[in-house]
């Protein structure tokens, strides 16, 4: 079986895959899917939830989300996404960025994020995800382990439907999860660190990362919810984060 496997990674490799590397972090990643591909089923997995989600009625937040948003999209220089914010009413905690620059708040976040300074934490923190593709490395090791079918959907149709699951539970879109999107830790602290990256270069106050984080913490104190074991340990989070804000603090 192990050599079907590694016969399939070398199949897939020499069709669709390529080999990148994350910004900031300088990473090496292997992904199955490629960037056009990855844009596609953003954009449609995006129309889709904003078809069921109720749009937020406060202008004066939805602006205030636009602009931080605005900020942290031109500190990531990715001209190639059509980049788009949303204000969700919706009492989760949660927030996520789809490939190609989609991103939703849901107003659930508003209550936790105490400033600007933390809310940009959280956007930069979701668009970090999305342009260091983090979706699309889950996605091409399901396809791994999922086998040849996905790779034929890859080849004929992004849009097919077996495909597009594949791409919500990669992407956590779709899951009723809250608190962002449960990447891997090392995903999560990637995340972290390209974040407060976007939040320097966007002119925010790094520090208030570290409040960000303490602030969840609290919150899920409260809660008790089971999903959170799937983050990294909050202690070890908030103290790789601080160190990581004096570090880029001193540049
Ligand atoms: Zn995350």
């Amino acid at each position: 079986m192990i050599f079907n496997k590694i016969y399939l990674v070398i199949f897939m490799f020499l069709v669709v895959g390529c080999v990148d590397k994350t910004p900031i972090t300088g990473r090496s990643q292997v992904v199955f899917i490629s960037a056009e591909q990855e844009r596609a089923l953003g954009e449609s997995s995006y129309r889709e939830f904003l078809k069921n989600a109720k749009l937020s009625r406060d202008a004066a937040q939805s602006a205030r989300i636009k602009k931080i948003g605005d900020k942290i999209a031109q500190a990531a220089q990715r001209p190639d996404f059509e980049w788009e914010f949303n204000l969700i009413e919706d009492k989760q905690i949660n927030a996520f960025c789809l490939p190609g620059g989609k991103v939703v708040v849901y107003t659930g976040i508003l209550a936790i994020t105490k400033n600007d300074d933390q809310l940009a934490t959280v956007i930069s923190h979701e668009i970090a995800h999305a342009i260091a593709r983090h979706g699309a490395e889950r996605m091409s090791h399901q396809q791994i382990s999922s086998g040849l079918q996905t790779l034929g959907n890859v080849l004929i149709s992004v849009t097919a439907p077996e495909y597009k699951n594949i791409f919500n539970t990669a992407y956590g879109y779709g899951t009723h999860l809250g608190v962002m999107l449960p990447y891997s830790r090392s995903h999560e602290y990637e995340a972290d660190a390209i974040g407060i990256y976007l939040m320097k270069q966007a002119g925010y106050d790094i520090n208030e990362a570290v409040k960000f984080w303490e602030n969840m913490k609290q919150a899920k104190s409260k809660t008790q919810v089971e999903f959170f074991s799937t983050h990294p340990n909050d202690d070890n989070r908030i103290k790789k984060i601080s160190e990581l804000v004096e570090e880029i603090g001193k540049k």
